[in-house]
């Protein structure tokens, strides 16, 4: 067929081929470049993360009792984590990211773990993982009036570890619910898919809205009025307000009393400050508004996200005027089997099922 074609034709199709060959080739050679991108973004968020943001923190590190006031005033800590070489800093040793078994020979392998004494009170937990064994033991031991299921999905979620260390940046960013906070952020990239308005014209993902508007309708009917105060923000948005704050009052305070970018839910489209009758968030507090979205609020799939009974999990001050759309099912459960935080959720009924 070919050999009785015309030159013309030939060439074409031979420019064709090469044309085919070289977008295969940008592709691998796009793939290659990701995959080194992921790695590398991988490689800072263990032990170097650590090291980095304490080198940010100038040696105060990223300690416990970050009990600051409003999250959502952003921040930028460690906005240039993400590919700005971080890897590289190693003050920490090896004990990164997991830091059961260290390089320093004591180590079992996952699974001999079960059978050590130790194991006994955690390892009939569906959501026990063996490799935190030692983590477990150290922090039962730390926490004695904890029972050991509270022990296990705490360790699980990385609470035995400073605030702002660990860093993993969040993979399943779409998926619902999705768990933002200090250990986890967003990528530097990241921005909802859809839009969606709602009253004040903030905005919101499409079904945030929907879940919003219902419960708003709702709350007007029994003789309250829900109004937006914040919705979505951009990570850049917190970059900026963290660097006003923090030559305002000096990194550690503001640090106290802000996130930094990637680790606040406002940037996943689907959370909404609710503000009280003079337009600011204290003033949210105490209005029966805030009694009825504490009461009501999982029925629409909402969560108050930061109470005073997680503000140890969660680091931040308790805050009533600041929803979260996790879904129905999730907001349904938290509810019904009394779960306080979102992350014992995840650990129980998302990250493991029983
Ligand atoms: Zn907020």
């Amino acid at each position: 067929m070919v050999a009785e074609r015309a030159n013309g034709q030939k060439r074409r199709r031979k420019v064709r081929i090469r044309w085919g060959r070289f977008l295969v080739s940008l592709v691998i050679a796009a793939a290659l470049l990701a995959g080194i991108g992921f790695a590398a973004a991988n490689a800072i968020s263990g032990g170097a993360a650590l090291g980095f943001v304490r080198q940010l923190l100038g040696g105060e590190g990223g300690g416990a009792g970050h009990q600051g006031g409003e999250e959502a005033d952003g921040g930028a800590g460690d906005a240039g984590l993400a590919g700005s070489g971080a890897g590289e800093v190693q003050p920490e040793g090896a004990d990164g990211a997991d830091g059961t078994e260290g390089a320093d020979g004591g180590g079992l392998q996952a699974g001999a773990d079960d059978a050590r004494p130790e194991a006994a009170p955690f390892k009939g937990l569906y959501y026990y993982e063996s490799d935190k064994l030692d983590r477990y033991v150290a922090y039962a031991a730390e926490h004695s009036g904890l029972s050991a299921g509270d022990v296990v999905w705490r360790v699980n979620i990385k609470l035995d570890k400073p605030f702002y260390t660990d860093i993993e940046i969040i993979e399943d960013v779409y998926s619902l619910p999705v768990l933002v906070n200090k250990y986890y952020r967003l990528p530097d990239d990241f921005a909802p898919k859809e839009f969606a308005k709602i009253g004040g014209g903030y905005r919101v993902t499409p079904e945030t809205a929907a879940a919003y508007e219902s419960m708003a309708a709702d709350a007007e009917a029994a003789g309250m009025a829900l109004r937006p105060g914040s919705a979505y923000r951009t990570i850049e948005y917190q970059v900026n307000l963290y660097a006003r704050y923090k030559s305002e009052d000096g990194e550690a305070a503001a640090d106290t009393y802000s996130s930094r970018p990637g680790h606040s839910e406002h940037h996943t489209g689907r959370t909404i400050d609710l503000v009280g009758p003079t337009g600011t968030l204290n003033g949210f507090t105490g209005t029966e508004e805030a009694a009825w979205v504490a009461e009501n609020a999982h029925k629409y799939g909402f969560i108050v996200r930061y109470t005073a009974e997680n503000e140890e999990i969660t680091g931040y001050m308790p805050e009533s005027w600041h929803i979260t759309y996790v879904g129905a099912e999730a907001a349904g459960t938290m509810k019904k089997e009394n779960i306080r935080s979102l992350e014992e959720y995840m650990v129980k009924y998302v990250y493991h099922s029983q």
